[in-house]
């Protein structure tokens, strides 16, 4: 970890030095490994974690097991860091996805820091805005859009924060992330095959022809993605 600019975090990259300095000597460099469970759903949140790379999908789980994704959260946001709203039980469970890299901090010092720092404030405020917008966008998407085109959305917003063509996911993960069975996802992947949106999908390996993905998923990932970086702008 160096300074903002250096940073892959692009609420920590546009802070200024001095309100960054507030966080820096506080920081511990983490590893983001696939699956890894940052953020349980119902427990105190006791860290704030800022990725670098890769990406964190947020889960809600209903009582009878089956999960959904709400959000996916990277480099543009934070883990935890509606902790300043005021200590309460996690709503969501967040998981990694994506392994990359993150700076995590105490929920406490991230408050101390965010009381002192209105650079800090400006920042969660603009991860909220970029957070109500996925919220929103999903919420309509869920109940407008088929699940094909749900599938597409996720998977190009997943691209989205790694650097080539292929996901590192299962169609087991890809089930709990859509809130559907594993067979609904087995006969969605068919379908994308061959239409050609999806090359291969061997051992957890996803290979994605982006252009043609695009055309089969709704238009909510282009609408979400520009909507998001008006916030980053
Ligand atoms: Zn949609």
């Amino acid at each position: 970890m160096t300074y903002p600019g250096g940073s892959g975090n692009r609420l920590l990259a546009r802070l200024p030095a001095a309100d960054f300095d507030l966080l820096m000597p506080e920081f511990e460099n983490v590893a983001l490994n696939q699956d890894t469970v940052l953020l349980r759903a119902g427990d105190p949140t006791e860290h704030v974690f800022f990725p670098h790379s890769g990406a964190i999908s947020l889960m809600v789980e209903m009582a009878n097991g089956q999960t959904v994704a709400t959000a996916l959260v990277g480099r543009e946001g934070a883990i935890g860091s509606l902790s300043v709203l005021g200590p309460s039980p996690s709503a969501i469970t967040a998981v990694v996805r994506i392994t990359g890299t993150a700076s995590r901090i105490s929920a406490s010092r991230f408050y101390a820091a965010f009381n002192k720092s209105s650079a800090i404030r400006v920042a969660l405020q603009n991860h909220i805005r970029a957070t109500l917008i996925q919220l929103q966008l999903g919420t309509a998407c869920n109940a407008l859009h088929p699940v094909k085109a749900r599938m597409g959305r996720w998977m190009l917003h997943l691209l989205d924060h790694i650097d080539d063509d292929v996901l590192p996911l299962t169609q087991e993960t890809l089930a709990h992330i859509l809130g559907v069975r594993r067979p609904t996802v087995t006969l969605l992947m068919r379908s994308l095959r061959a239409s050609g949106a999806i090359k291969s999908d061997k051992r957890g390996q996803i290979v994605i022809d982006r252009a043609r993905l695009s055309i089969m998923a709704c238009e909510c990932h282009a609408t979400m993605r520009r909507q998001l970086e008006e916030v980053f702008r």
